[in-house]
């Protein structure tokens, strides 16, 4: 058996989520009905010509400067040329020998992943087949995509997938594209060949096309690395690239065509398209400074907040990071629930030490986990409800018990603490008198239970504190009850 490494690039279509398509002024939303969306300009009229959309430049930039890459300034559009029906025009205006950016790198959680080229291009139609037929619509033709290129340096399908997790955590962050992979936002083309370990040079690759959702980028390349080491250890590696498609309900890779070599497209420069040149870029006002200067903080940048500054593990902070909404909610709550700890004298340590415990406990296993279990709630509670309702478990105005009850009906209520505090009128410890009193009539009613403890059976204590939960209907502290119904027995 030969010691094998798998090497993996993968080529990831976006689309952007401009107003408007590319070249045209057509809406860029999805429609519910086939070919409204559409212009002589997207559906590739001759004669016609296209007009840039300055807002995919702008969402192109931002995603180039959030990588970290290298913004080309005299990067220019080309026409890709190939004939197929969800292209009538011929070409695919697209970006070849100098991308808007060069290089970059996604830090994941598995490791740095580097980029190649973020190139801008426009989306073709889309092809439905039935049987004998084939059907088209033009919705999609025109749409803005950004397509990124990473480095043939992936490790492992685990690897590829957390990279575009990430990559959707990020473009999402960007507010440059909702990268819904079932609706094919964010599309993936993976390229995989195998080597020996120690060999440096590249065999041909596989391509695997069109895989639309994390799971099929993941188990096609755990697929087509099992042929390949097959294939290898019968001493047979392949022999030449091949285009393969991967069948989802079957669980296996498929041939298809056989792909086309980089200059059969014969590109060339689209001449009825500005440079995007630094004159291009100060006539339309993009000031890449400012750009770059007020990006949002991006998800690995919150997650590293959530470790270095809170001291939260690497998997509190990703489930504390894993969405833009939360990472924001979260660290407003943090910032909340600090200012209330420092309000009431505690020591930098002890801030600390009560963050940590109360996140844990209520935000990420109670509050997440009732969103995630009702997605379409989300963020019922604001974070400046949730700190009051995580003071008032510190200040013991809500009994550590009664939290997940009372946090359960904020949820589904949406009504703040107060109000449910007060429809529940939870007895505390503000309300000792009132509990005396319930005490005392139960010791009362029951004089030979009573009799029975004091000879020294005092297991049966706990009858004596069922009847007081049940006079109180459950709303009191059980080891309050107990500390009351002690002293109260000793007198
Ligand atoms: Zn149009």
């Amino acid at each position: 058996m030969l010691n094998l490494e798998s090497i993996i690039g993968l080529e990831v279509h976006l689309e952007l989520n401009t107003k408007s398509k590319f070249f045209c002024a057509c809406s860029n939303k999805e429609a519910d009905e086939p070919n409204v969306n559409v212009c002589p300009v997207c559906l590739g009229h001759p004669g016609v010509l296209p007009t840039l959309n300055k807002e995919a430049v702008i969402k192109a930039l931002k995603l180039g400067l959030a990588l970290n890459g290298k913004i080309n300034e005299n990067s220019f559009f080309e026409r890709k040329n190939y004939f197929y029906p969800d292209l009538p025009k011929g070409y695919q205006i697209s970006q070849y020998q100098l991308p808007l950016v060069s290089g970059g790198r996604v830090q994941t959680e598995e490791g740095i992943i580097n980029l190649e080229r973020i190139h801008l291009e426009e989306d073709t139609a889309k092809i439905f087949h039935f049987n004998d037929l084939s059907l088209l619509d033009f919705n999609r033709a025109g749409v803005p995509l950004v397509e990124i290129v990473t480095r043939p340096e992936i490790k492992s399908p685990n690897q590829a997938k957390v990279f575009l997790e990430e990559l959707q955590r990020i473009v999402r962050c960007l507010g440059i594209s909702d990268a819904d992979m079932e609706k094919g936002q964010l599309r993936c083309d993976s390229n995989i060949s195998l080597r020996p370990k120690g060999d440096k040079n590249f065999y041909p690759k596989i391509e695997i096309k069109n895989l639309n959702s994390f799971r099929a980028v993941e188990n096609a390349l755990n697929y087509e690395i099992k042929q390949q080491k097959e294939s290898w250890n019968k001493n047979n590696p392949p022999k030449h690239q091949i285009t393969k498609g991967w069948d989802e309900n079957r669980e296996l890779t498929f041939k298809q065509r056989s792909k086309e070599e980089e200059n059969d497209y014969r590109y060339f420069p689209e001449p009825d398209l500005p440079l995007i040149d630094v004159n291009f870029f100060k006539e339309q006002g993009i000031d890449i400074d400012f750009l770059k200067n007020n990006l949002p903080e991006l998800p690995f940048q919150k997650r590293k907040y959530f470790m270095e500054e809170c001291g939260f593990d690497a998997g509190q902070a990703k489930i504390l990071a894993q969405t833009e909404p939360t990472g924001v909610y979260s660290k407003r709550v943090i910032f909340k629930l600090n200012e209330f700890l420092k309000e009431i004298g505690c020591s930098k340590k002890e801030i600390s030490a009560k963050t940590k415990k109360l996140i844990n406990k209520w935000l990420i296993n109670q509050l997440l986990v009732l969103q995630k279990n009702s997605p379409e709630k989300e963020f019922q509670i604001t974070p400046e409800d949730f700190s009051e309702f995580l003071n008032k478990i510190l200040e013991r105005k809500i009994p550590d018990y009664a939290g997940q009850e009372i946090l359960k009906k904020i949820f589904e209520t949406g009504k703040n603490v107060e109000e449910i505090i007060s429809e529940y009128n939870f007895k505390t410890t503000e309300n000792k008198d009132e509990l005396k009193k319930i005490v005392q009539e139960v010791i009362n009613n029951n004089p030979e239970i009573v009799k029975k403890i004091n000879q020294g059976k005092t297991n049966i204590i706990q009858y004596l504190i069922g009847q007081i939960m049940k006079k109180t209907r459950g709303q009191v502290e059980p080891k309050l009850v107990q500390e009351i119904l002690e002293r109260e027995l000793k007198k």
